[in-house]
């Protein structure tokens, strides 16, 4: 088995930032010129996450309101009172959402549906600069 590592960087605002990085993955993937692969695609931090998305402006409104039911900012967080860092909802939304995704790449072509884009979304309370991994196994 034949593992490559590649990574790129990403300039968030925080609070629940919603970014497409369906291209840059990409970009990465089909320089490699390969057939048949496993596509890992992981961000390093415990308020942040990857996941997919249809990243359109319905969505990325209701994804935040539907994270803001289960872990709402304004609610007291233990971590907070321990840290006082005020991002205990980051964390537990982080938690939740999970921080990589798996992209099979078929023929030469990821298997995204059409309308499956892959997103990072970082939940923190300020703008951060995350790394993104895509791990290639084949
Ligand atoms: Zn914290």
């Amino acid at each position: 088995m034949t593992v490559i590592c590649e990574k790129f960087s990403v300039s968030t605002k925080g609070n629940t930032d919603i970014i497409d990085i369906t291209d840059s993955v990409k970009n990465i993937v089909y320089r490699h010129s390969l057939t048949n692969a496993v596509i890992h695609v992981y961000v390093a931090g415990s308020t942040v996450s990857v996941t997919n998305i249809e990243f359109e402006p319905g969505l990325l409104v209701d994804l935040p309101e539907a994270l803001e039911k289960i872990a709402p900012v304004d609610k007291d967080y233990h971590h907070d009172e321990m840290w006082h860092d005020g991002n205990g909802y980051a964390h537990v939304r982080a938690s939740i959402v999970g921080n990589s995704t798996m992209v099979p790449l078929i023929d030469g072509a990821l298997q995204l549906g059409q309308w499956q884009q892959i997103v990072l979304v970082d939940f923190d309370n300020k703008p951060r600069q995350r790394t993104v991994h895509v791990i290639i196994q084949q």
